[in-house]
């Protein structure tokens, strides 16, 4: 089964405006993957730069993926990483941690930014630990076929993405240089996503550009991707998720009155710690009056 499902313009922190491809209004999920920003190829103008304030997180992973530019991740734990281009930040947010992303200084240059951030929901059982942040610097990286294909998630090609996750899932970045075509091995029962980051990309039959997501059901062991020219494309898995989740603003839940506490929490200045050094002020989480289940997002997660 395949479903193309167009991306969505958001904005997040600074005004910046990305494309969301996950959620949208057919698929919520693809595996424990839940939310699937993809932000430039860009440079800003002098002097500007992702901004994203202090705000909180429960009940999910943030995955964020750097291609181009360098982002300053401060969060509540103390801890201070920049990310800069083929590392993944991964945090852990579990009963509750909150996070600021800028553009690293500059030093009078303008700062570019070609990233996907995306969050993977927390199974019931792993959704209130204690909250973690690790840099991954060193992820696998295999050649094949005309493509670096990168593990930023997850195996494939017998190779392990060393990011800690809690569900059956992949993530992989494939880029090539010039034409390339491949035929990747995948695990049968999970269902997959392709989402072309630059050019242009075939994949499992579909013609592909940047702001489509593919959606690829399960049941496949292989999935073909090929290129003309120059491309980057993210391959995103995993066993469908059967936990229904409730998704609201930065927060991953199951129950409304999660949100209303957490949200309460936040904005008291309770549970979430403190972020030390960020130059950009701290989100005020919206009101969650009226939120329930299975309902749209009244109002879209700032990353
Ligand atoms: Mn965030």
């Amino acid at each position: 089964m395949l479903e193309r499902i167009e991306s969505r313009a958001s904005t997040i922190g600074g005004g910046l405006t990305i494309r969301r491809a996950l959620p949208n209004a057919r698929r919520r999920t693809v595996g424990a993957w839940c939310f699937l920003d993809h932000a430039g190829p860009l440079e800003f103008p002098p002097g500007e730069g992702l901004r994203v304030g202090p705000h909180p997180h429960i009940g999910l992973q943030t995955f964020t993926w750097m291609i181009e530019g360098e982002v300053v991740h401060r969060d509540s734990l103390g801890n201070e990483q920049l990310i800069t281009p083929g590392q993944v930040n991964l945090m852990t947010a579990g009963g509750g941690i909150s996070h600021a992303e800028d553009s690293a200084a500059t030093q009078g240059r303008s700062a570019r930014l070609h990233a996907v951030q995306l969050w993977i929901a927390l199974p019931d059982a792993h959704r209130h630990r204690a909250p973690s942040f690790r840099n991954h610097a060193d992820l696998p990286r295999i050649e094949a076929g005309g493509f670096t294909v990168c593990v930023l998630a997850g195996s494939a090609l017998g190779h392990s993405s060393p990011a800690e996750i809690f569900s059956p899932l992949v993530g992989l970045d494939l880029s090539a240089p010039a034409a390339g075509r491949l035929s990747i091995p995948m695990t049968a029962s999970y269902e997959h996503a392709a989402l072309v980051l630059e050019g242009a990309a075939t994949v499992a039959g579909e013609q592909l550009a940047p702001g489509t997501l593919l959606y690829i059901g399960t049941g496949r062991d292989s999935i073909d991707i090929s290129c003309r020219d120059a491309a980057r494309l993210i391959l995103i898995g995993g066993v469908p998720f059967q936990e229904e989740i409730l998704l609201w603003w930065n927060f991953v839940a199951r129950r409304p009155e999660e949100m209303q506490e957490a949200t309460r929490d936040w904005n008291a200045g309770k549970r979430f710690g403190s972020v030390l050094g960020s130059p950009s002020v701290p989100l005020i989480a919206p009101n969650p009056a009226g939120l329930s289940l299975r309902a749209s997002p009244p109002q879209s997660p700032s990353r």
